[in-house]
């Protein structure tokens, strides 16, 4: 089952599609931790290890982050003991999500990345050229803005 569905809000339909199929096909509950992400959070987390405290948990900058483009969403399997926990055992369920979500063509895993692998990641493969979805994505806001205020 999928959890936290409402997460996806705003995040590309590929991913969209790959997640739902995941939460449906795979035998563990999937949650829905982050999709689309302000830029002022991708600014936090990015200064986390650097000059704020923590650990560093992305290389990626606002700009640099297909979350703050609607074009990434961070999920995770159910431990194996049900719970959700990012801290918790999960045996092979990321692989097993991992597989499931690339089967969808044009999906990328972070836990595929050679450096600071992130297995909760995944986003549209090649997300820079995408910068056409942002347009769509707004021009259908701004329809979707013109209808209700008509109506
Ligand atoms: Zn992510």
């Amino acid at each position: 089952m999928l959890r936290n569905a409402h997460r996806l809000f705003g995040v590309h339909p590929r991913l969209c599609a790959a997640t739902v199929k995941a939460g449906v096909t795979l035998d563990f509950d999937v949650y829905v931790a982050e999709g689309s992400r302000s830029k002022e959070r991708q600014d936090t987390l990015y200064a986390q290890g650097r000059t704020a405290p923590g650990s560093i948990v992305t290389n990626a900058t606002a700009d640099n982050s297909p979350h703050c483009f609607g074009l990434a969403v961070d999920l995770y399997p159910a431990c194996l003991d049900g719970t959700f926990n990012p801290q918790g055992s999960f045996g092979d369920r990321f692989e097993k999500l991992a597989e499931c979500m690339k089967s969808i063509p044009g999906v990328a895993w972070g836990g595929d990345w050679t450096s600071l692998k992130d297995r909760p990641h995944f986003e549209v493969e090649n997300w820079r050229t995408h910068t056409s979805w942002m347009l769509t994505t707004i021009a259908i806001v701004a329809g979707l803005a013109l209808v209700a205020h008509a109506i």
